[in-house]
């Protein structure tokens, strides 16, 4: 999964930041992506704010835990850092403990009740209210809507290479089993022109890859008066110059027109890469989990995508263990995965989210069979990412570095595949064509093959 971004502060933020003020701020976050720009958002916020970034909780004034419920194991992390957060309230008082994210329900006074030690809980991505534990950000009011989403690390000082937009909030639709459009509400698109000027401000402060965020990402502009769709915005984000790469997750398989993918195709920033959950790989499953398409109609996106892009590289999201899910089920799953050859599936085991309509079926696939299948998935995977792995073997690939880690250079190839490479020289954000040498089904190793650039 990517990361968030790390660009210096200052320089693409707005023009007036209010002074340091002594205080610090502890940032907490799981979850998707949009998670991961929220709390970038959150981060910038208080930082203009004048207040500084600690790694350590003791140390701040005020705590905020981004959450994530999508899953009953994200669930069980939350819970466990909220009631971490118990003794240091009862040392510290003055501490403000602040809950965002998916786990904040409509029902605020519900949450108060189950946890008094928290001072402020808000909605997904309405920053305004940060005002109520950090004053100083009313005095920033008009330049909240300004500020990019962008994280400056404490610690720090390198420029960053990429950054997460989201671009569309909320989802309409209303899978069984999933509870996001019960906390994230709607479907919202931001308006095109206030995209575009976000990534020309990210872009003039040195991001060189940007993603387009949504949970239904593809989705994009259908509520808006002028009605523009994704493939409008990639071709307004791809003319923005000094742009290298531009990505866009996570979309669903009703909305991946010909027109998105063509634009994939034609546009030269936008990256060969789709991410395209399926969730099932049989039809009654998809029906029961209210998809609204077929395990055809899926297949059929991938093999246009792959007519238009042979080197599209495809990632999936996969639920094991639905309500029901019998062997013969299962194994259409296995049959799909089998045969489309995925280059990464993220899959998941199945658990009821209260308040969905699934957590009104019985749970009948025994935690055991769950974990059958799901190994049973993962070792599949594993040998179609070796064999996928293997055929790069001696190719090479454009790299956009990310950082070092373990003393080597990494970074992402446009299919974004992880590779690994040695060098001397300084080459964070820097684009740089590298020979894959070994392979292994999670990353590549390489040789560098031309100057950076
Ligand atoms: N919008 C995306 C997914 C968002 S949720 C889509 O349409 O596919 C992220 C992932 O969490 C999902 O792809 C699914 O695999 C997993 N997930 C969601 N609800 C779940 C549940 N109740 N149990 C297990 N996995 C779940
Ligand atoms: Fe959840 Fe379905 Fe919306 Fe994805 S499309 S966020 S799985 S309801």
């Amino acid at each position: 999964m990517l990361k968030p971004p790390v660009i210096p502060l200052r320089q693409a933020a707005s023009p007036n930041p209010l002074p340091p003020n002594g205080k610090h701020f502890h940032l907490w976050t799981i979850g998707c992506q949009m998670n991961e720009a929220d709390s970038a958002k959150i981060a910038a916020t208080l930082q203009e704010a004048g207040y500084t970034a600690t790694t350590d909780e003791r140390d701040a004034d005020i705590v905020v835990l981004n959450s994530c419920v999508v899953r009953q194991a994200a669930e069980d992390k939350v819970s466990g850092k909220l009631n971490s957060l118990i003794r240091l309230k009862r040392e510290r008082p003055e501490v403000s403990v602040v809950l965002t994210g998916c786990m904040v329900t409509n029902q605020h006074d519900r949450l108060r009740e189950r946890f008094p030690h928290v001072d402020l809980f808000f909605d997904p991505s309405d920053f305004a209210q940060l005002e109520k534990v950090a004053p100083e950000v009313s005095n920033l009011s008009d330049d909240l809507a300004e500020l990019p989403h962008y994280y400056a690390d404490p610690g720090t000082s390198t420029s960053s290479t990429s950054a997460f937009i989201p671009i569309i909030y909320g989802c309409n639709f209303l899978c069984s089993y999933c509870i996001v459009p019960y906390r994230r509400g709607k479907e919202r698109s931001r308006p095109l022109a206030e995209i575009v000027a976000e990534v020309e401000r990210l872009v003039a402060g040195g991001v060189r890859e940007v993603t387009l965020l949504g949970q239904t990402v593809n989705a994009y502009g259908h509520d808006l008066a002028d009605n523009p769709g994704l493939a409008d915005l990639l071709r307004a984000v791809d003319a923005i110059p000094g742009l290298a790469r531009l990505r866009f997750l996570t979309s669903h398989p009703k909305y991946m027109s010909d027109e998105i993918i063509e634009a994939m195709a034609d546009l030269p920033s936008v990256c060969e890469h789709m991410n395209l959950p399926v969730q099932a790989g049989d039809n009654d499953v998809l029906r029961r989990m209210r998809r609204t398409y077929t395990r055809d109609y899926w297949f059929d996106r991938i093999q246009f995508a792959r007519e238009r892009m042979p080197d599209a590289t495809i990632a999936t999201d996969i639920i094991v263990g639905f309500p029901g899910e019998t062997e013969t089920e299962f194994l259409q799953t296995l049959e799909l995965l089998e045969r489309t050859r995925c280059d990464k599936v993220h899959l998941a085991m199945y658990s009821p989210r209260p308040g969905t309509l699934s957590a009104r079926w019985e749970d009948d696939v025994p935690s055991a069979e769950k974990h059958r299948r799901h190994r049973e998935l993962e070792k599949l995977q594993e040998r179609i990412q070796t064999e996928i792995s293997s055929e790069r073997l001696g190719k090479t690939y454009e790299v956009l570095v990310e950082g070092r880690s373990k003393g080597r250079w990494t970074g992402r190839t446009r299919g974004n595949t992880l590779l690994h490479f040695e060098d001397d020289r300084e080459l964070t954000g820097k684009l740089v064509d590298v020979m894959v040498t070994r392979t292994s089904p999670w990353f590549l190793i390489g040789e560098v093959a031309s100057p950076p650039r």
